[in-house]
């Protein structure tokens, strides 16, 4: 694959970065990092030990343990790469433990819950600002990694109103090398917006595919052989990871729930449109909704390329 991060850096941005958890993010973090030459060394840590043989056997850090405490010992940056739900136990785990001066962070996507839970296990002496790259694919593990991941897409950071400026501005040039852009905001507003950009579409993909599959008047061959351009998109997302999609809801509860709520009054709209042959109705809600999307290939966050974005190798060529 050709190198899209660009020549790396000068000079090492961090001494030392430890990354907790090595699924998808951790991973194509490690894979970043390395090719960037964003830090001298990378130490990679995960509660699994199957993980932990892969990540060698990939080489994508200098150190690979389940050792988290001992892993961290000297990082001046430490991010939890961890499913939302773990960031608690390992914050508690390895908060007297992180180096005076020494920036965490995570990539959580939700983050006023993981605020929350990792504030009360931090001594004073350590910089928190957490953060949510807004890229991911519907793999997950070490392998399903890759080092463009964060190229061109947003990184959210949400530090504390009395965060050191200075650990802010490393973490933003650190999300940078690695060709994301960054914006700051609350993390009650990170959750509002991304309740309804993110969450709410997995929820709805996880239902109708479900849904599909419960059908008692359509087989499930059927589902599969039929699958139109909407569904298989459906099926892509509701392919996501079962325990990092759980525990976003588990702690996005309140900001779900309202999105959820406003969704259900929309989709009734159109219930009863349907029902009455409103045809202009329907009409000036898709038109309204494909601008929507137009302004999302405008900004370089989605392909124009047609067929829902898939080509086949044959077309490419
Ligand atoms: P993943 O591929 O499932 O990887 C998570 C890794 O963390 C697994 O190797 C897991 O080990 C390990 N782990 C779990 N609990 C741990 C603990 N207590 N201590 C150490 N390691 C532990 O997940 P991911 O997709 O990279 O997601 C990680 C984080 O990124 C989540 O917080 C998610 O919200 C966020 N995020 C994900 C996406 C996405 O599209 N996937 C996008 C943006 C942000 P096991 O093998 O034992 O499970």
């Amino acid at each position: 694959m050709p190198d899209q991060l660009g020549t790396p850096l000068a000079t090492p941005l961090f001494d030392h970065v430890a990354l907790i958890g090595l699924g998808l993010i951790g991973s194509s973090l490690a894979r970043g990092i390395r090719r960037k030459g964003i830090a001298q060394t990378i130490t990679a840590i995960d509660s699994d030990t199957a993980v932990i043989e892969r990540v060698k056997a990939l080489g994508l850090a200098d150190l690979a343990t389940t050792d988290a405490v001992a892993g961290i010992a000297k990082a001046d940056l430490v991010i939890l790469c961890v499913p939302v739900g773990a960031c608690n136990v390992v914050a508690e785990m390895i908060g007297s433990h992180l180096s005076q001066g020494a920036i965490l962070s995570d990539v959580g996507s939700v983050k006023a819950a993981v605020v929350q839970a990792v504030s009360p296990h931090l001594p004073d002496h350590v910089h928190f600002i957490p953060a949510h790259p807004v890229a991911g694919t519907e793999y997950s593990g070490p392998d399903a990694g890759f080092s463009s991941l964060f190229k061109n897409r947003w990184c959210i950071l949400t530090p504390p109103d009395d965060a050191d400026s200075e650990a802010v501005n490393r973490l933003s040039l650190f999300w940078e090398a690695l060709g994301a852009n960054v914006e700051l905001m609350s993390p009650q507003h990170h959750d509002l917006v991304l309740a309804v950009t993110s969450h709410l579409p997995h929820l709805i993909a996880y239902n109708i595919v479900g849904t599909a599959a419960d059908l008692e008047t359509v087989t499930q061959s059927e589902v599969i052989k039929f699958s139109a351009g909407g569904f298989r998109d459906f099926t892509r997302i509701a392919a996501s990871d079962p325990t990092m999609w759980r525990d976003v809801f588990l702690n996005n509860r309140e900001a779900v729930l309202e999105m959820l709520g406003r969704f259900t009054e929309d989709l009734a709209l159109l219930q009863r449109a349907i029902r009455w042959g409103d045809g202009d109705t329907l009409f000036d809600t898709f038109t309204r909704t494909r601008a929507i999307r137009r302004g999302i290939i405008d900004l370089g966050q989605e392909t124009a390329a047609p067929d829902f974005g898939r080509r086949t190798p044959e077309q490419d060529q």
